[in-house]
């Protein structure tokens, strides 16, 4: 046909539009052909990721049934692929968070990637912890289905809870810490104000345990105090609850109680059990109670009011000698009001007149021993009671606009003396000071412009400075962290682990480092948990590349504990006691430490947190 077409020229341009024709079609078979066979890889290289992708994936229909599901959705649920194509997807989420899961399906369908966390039953009838990612899938800009995306959050959930237990628990007692009485008391008032029901709140404080803890040493005393909150535990019912606060510190709280006189007896009992002798390693102790009680009223609203209350009172059955109870009545006020208005009068002059004091303790390099910055740490010579360490009279400072004073003054006096050191060529590059400040100085509104009129004033380098501020006040306010950082300051969280911690917060929070507490430390050796917990911590901070510093190294076995520290710091007193200005020079020049071996005598210790006469402990900061 070809030949006959080519034979005559009228039916030239019919054979050579054919051909063209047959080319055209040609080529496109070629391309389509070769679309295809790309398409096909794509294909089977998505199949592979979804097939072998270690987290479990689902695709879902717009109605929410599964079309698909990879092998790590039979590992975490136990049930073959292929039995789940076609059912809904809530059928592998526990119903209890039914409701979240479906929201989250929604937003997704809604064209808006998010992730959740939910919980998957498993084989054995247990729950995993999973972090939910609901991806939409988009054909021609419409929302056809989604991805399910679960990955396993059961290791994280678990160190998030192992650590707020430790941030609710003492360490020593196992019984439950401040922050968690403080939560309990608060609902306790709230119930009893919606039943009609009382609260009692008892205050307990113990007498002669000081010369007990400095005399037979702190192993003993720690067995004293761990003796008696067996016995407290004994006087409450399990509604109840017992904690404590700190040191020689206890609080009970009685849920409901019909009367005073039903609180009045539980003190009785806790005078009683506690003044019976204690036997600590063959040698008998004898420690008293001072217990101070006050009673909620259907009026009490804040539980401040009823600390108050029990503190007073407590201060009172101090003051009378110890080994008894008081009720809280209004006449006591006055003595306790006197007291503290005296110490913040002092204070406040003592501020004014320039009459207190820093001293700088040495943050180290784990690995190296190198001295990387001093924490500033304040200190005030009482003119009647002599040298007081900051928790005599932090927290009376801390009741008013003063603490706002005393932390200038720190930042202020501090910079400059660093700076001195500068000067000299005495601090190295990155040689940076610490300063801690309460949280009731950063909620005020001018702090962060504060800051930085010291800098300018003093001329110091922002990158120089840390500023060490607790969970609780850096979570009221993420914006002036960031206001911080800008100014070129370091933010560290200081005591990390004893308030509140939440890991997902510690995410939005964008600090540079965090201060391991000193109470994990302490418990290394007695507390095989808390190995595991600071290296959790150090691998968490690792995640979130934030700097890390461990505080309260006292001794050798403790370091030895946390060998693998990595690129982490240390400060304690194995590394150097806080000490004045003028013996910085001589420590810094040496440049490392030797463990154990400070290169300056040490000060002399100070009185431990020194009791002032007359007054058992300075008024609480509570309820954040
Ligand atoms: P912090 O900021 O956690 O400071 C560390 C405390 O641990 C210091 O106690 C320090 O002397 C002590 N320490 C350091 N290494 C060891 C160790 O190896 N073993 C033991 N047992 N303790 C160690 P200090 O000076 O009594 O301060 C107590 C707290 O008072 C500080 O805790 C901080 O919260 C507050 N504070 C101190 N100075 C200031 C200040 O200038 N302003 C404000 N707002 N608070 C301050
Ligand atoms: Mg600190
Ligand atoms: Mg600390």
């Amino acid at each position: 046909m070809w030949v006959q077409l080519l034979q005559h020229p009228a039916s030239f341009p019919v054979a050579c539009g054919l051909l063209g024709a047959m080319l055209f079609v040609w080529r496109n078979y070629l391309l389509v052909g070769e679309g295809r066979r790309a398409l096909e890889l794509k294909r089977q290289e998505h199949e592979s990721l979804f097939k072998r992708h270690v987290d479990a994936i689902v695709a879902l229909d717009s109605h929410g049934i599964v079309e698909r599901a990879n092998p790590a959705v039979t590992e975490l649920t136990g049930r073959p692929a292929a039995d789940l194509v076609g059912a809904p997807f809530m059928d592998l989420i526990a119903v209890p968070v039914h409701v979240r899961t479906a929201q989250a399906l929604q937003t997704a369908l809604g064209g808006k990637q998010n992730t959740i966390e939910t919980q998957v039953p498993q084989p054995m009838g247990a729950l995993a912890d999973i972090e939910l990612t609901s991806v939409p899938i988009v054909v021609n800009r419409n929302v056809v289905g989604t991805f399910e995306i679960l990955r396993d959050a059961t290791a994280r959930k678990t160190m998030e809870r192992e650590l707020e237990n430790r941030a609710l628990h003492d360490y020593l007692t196992r019984l439950p810490n401040r922050a968690l009485f403080a939560d309990r008391l608060k609902h306790a008032l709230r119930r009893g104000r919606r039943d009609g029901e009382y609260v009692a709140l008892l205050y307990v404080d113990l007498d002669r345990f000081k010369p007990i803890n400095d005399r037979a040493g702190h192993a003993a005393g720690d067995e004293l105090l761990r003796e008696i909150s067996a016995r407290l535990r004994t006087v409450v019912r399990d509604a109840d609850t017992v904690a404590r606060l700190g040191g020689d510190e206890f609080a009970v709280l009685l849920e409901t109680v019909d009367s005073e006189t039903q609180a009045i007896t539980a003190a009785e009992r806790i005078v009683a059990l506690v003044r019976a002798p204690v036997v600590v390693d063959g040698e008998e102790h004898q420690v008293g109670a001072s217990v101070g009680i006050a009673v909620s009223s259907p009026e009490t609203e804040q539980p401040e009011q009823l600390v108050h209350q029990a503190d007073v009172a407590m201060y009172d059955a101090k003051r009378r000698g110890g080994f008894q109870y008081r009720l809280y009545s209004p006449e006591l006020e006055q003595v306790s009001s006197d007291w503290s208005l005296k110490l913040e009068a002092q204070l406040r002059r003592a501020i004014e007149k320039n009459e207190l004091d820093l001293q700088y303790q040495p943050i180290v390099n784990s690995s190296t021993h190198e001295i990387v910055g001093v924490e500033a740490l304040v200190r005030w010579t009482h003119p009647e009671h002599g040298p007081l360490l900051p928790a005599s009279f932090i927290p009376i400072a801390e009741e008013s606009s003063l603490i706002a004073e005393l932390d200038r003054w720190v930042l202020d006096h501090g910079c400059r003396e660093i700076q001195r050191l500068v000067d000299f060529g005495i601090a190295d590059e990155g040689f940076f000071l610490s300063v801690n400040l309460s949280a009731r100085h950063f909620d005020e509104p001018d702090f962060v412009a504060e800051i930085s009129d010291i800098l300018l004033r003093t001329k110091f380098d922002p990158d120089r400075l840390q500023l060490e501020i607790t969970e609780s006040s850096a979570g009221g306010d993420i914006e002036k962290v960031r206001m911080l950082k800008a100014l070129g300051v370091k933010v560290a969280i200081d005591d990390f682990g004893t308030g509140f911690s939440s890991l997902s917060y510690l995410r939005d929070l964008d600090v540079d480092v965090l201060k391991v507490d000193k109470s994990f430390v302490f418990s290394l050796g007695a507390d095989p948990a808390s190995v595991a917990i600071v290296r959790t911590i150090l691998t968490l901070a690792e995640m979130l590349e934030l700097e890390v510093i461990v505080e309260g190294i006292e001794d050798e076995t403790q370091l030895r504990h946390l060998e693998d520290l990595g690129g982490s710091f240390v400060q304690g007193y194995l590394f150097g006691r806080p000490v004045p200005a003028s013996s910085l020079p001589p420590i810094l020049s040496a440049r490392t430490v030797i463990p154990g071996k400070a290169i300056v005598a040490p000060q002399p210790a100070p009185p431990e947190a020194t009791d002032l006469p007359g007054r058992p402990d300075s008024p609480r900061k509570w309820v954040s």
